[in-house]
């Protein structure tokens, strides 16, 4: 089995703990946003409307990333952290730098 000894593993486990940490303060953001009055004035209400379904998708675009962090964290504690699932082959340590949640290298994400 293929590992990627060229990643700092402590850093990046800090990275993805302090972005958990982060995703978990915007959804409960979001969630008070939520749950706020609601207006009484039938346009002002069609406004909030439209917000709260952005408030939603942006919920559960968060949540999909505190998923992905969570895969991240497990495959390094398996051993397969910075392999490419579709090739296998070692991901660029730059690339999981900028995303640490990658698990595609580039040449398989742009394909
Ligand atoms: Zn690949």
């Amino acid at each position: 089995m293929l590992i990627n000894t060229s990643i700092d593993v402590n850093n990046i486990i800090e990275k993805l703990n302090s972005l958990h940490h982060e995703l978990n303060n915007r959804l409960v953001g979001i969630q008070n946003d939520l749950s706020r009055g609601r207006s009484q004035d039938s346009q002002e209400q069609a406004q909030e409307t439209e917000n709260d379904e952005v408030l939603h998708a942006l919920a559960a675009d968060a949540r999909n990333e505190l998923i992905e962090i969570d895969n991240a964290l497990s495959r390094i504690r398996n051993g397969t952290y910075g392999v490419c699932v579709a090739c296998g082959d070692i991901i660029n340590p730059e690339r999981l730098a900028a995303y640490p949640m990658a698990i595609r290298c580039m040449e398989c994400t742009e394909s």
